[in-house]
């Protein structure tokens, strides 16, 4: 069994609401959401944070803000706008060691974050 939350996901082992779903990327709601519309959007191979990212592995990469694209649409949300987020590592945050892009909307967000 993989210890990568995200992977275990992918695999069908632990159950999420996906909403997207192509050959390279996935898309899911966030179990603690942050904003009406909060979905993480991952790559299908493990890549822990951004600074572990070859580029071999740029097409993920674009995949993963295509993807973020057509969910924003689905959701109702292009126009009124939203925020794609990455976090990397402890001071940005991250808790989840598989990259992801947080994609949040649904209400005007706060800038600058805390
Ligand atoms: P990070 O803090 O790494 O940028 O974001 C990780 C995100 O994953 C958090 O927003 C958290 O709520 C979400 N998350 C953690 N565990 C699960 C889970 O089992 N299912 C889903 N759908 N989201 C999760």
């Amino acid at each position: 069994m993989s210890d990568d939350l995200f992977l275990r996901i992918i695999q069908r082992e632990i159950p999420a609401d996906i909403v997207y779903e192509n050959d390279q990327v996935l898309a899911f709601r966030d179990i603690e959401p942050q904003a009406p519309v909060h979905i993480l959007v991952i790559p299908k191979v493990r890549i822990p944070t951004v600074n572990d990212l070859t580029p071999e592995q740029a097409g993920y990469v674009s995949a993963m803000f295509l993807a973020a694209k057509e969910v924003a649409q689905q959701e109702g949300i292009a126009d009124s706008g939203y925020r794609l987020v990455m976090n990397c590592n402890e001071d940005g945050g991250q808790s989840v060691y598989h990259i992801h892009l947080h994609v949040l909307g649904g209400r005007a967000l706060t800038w600058p974050p805390g």
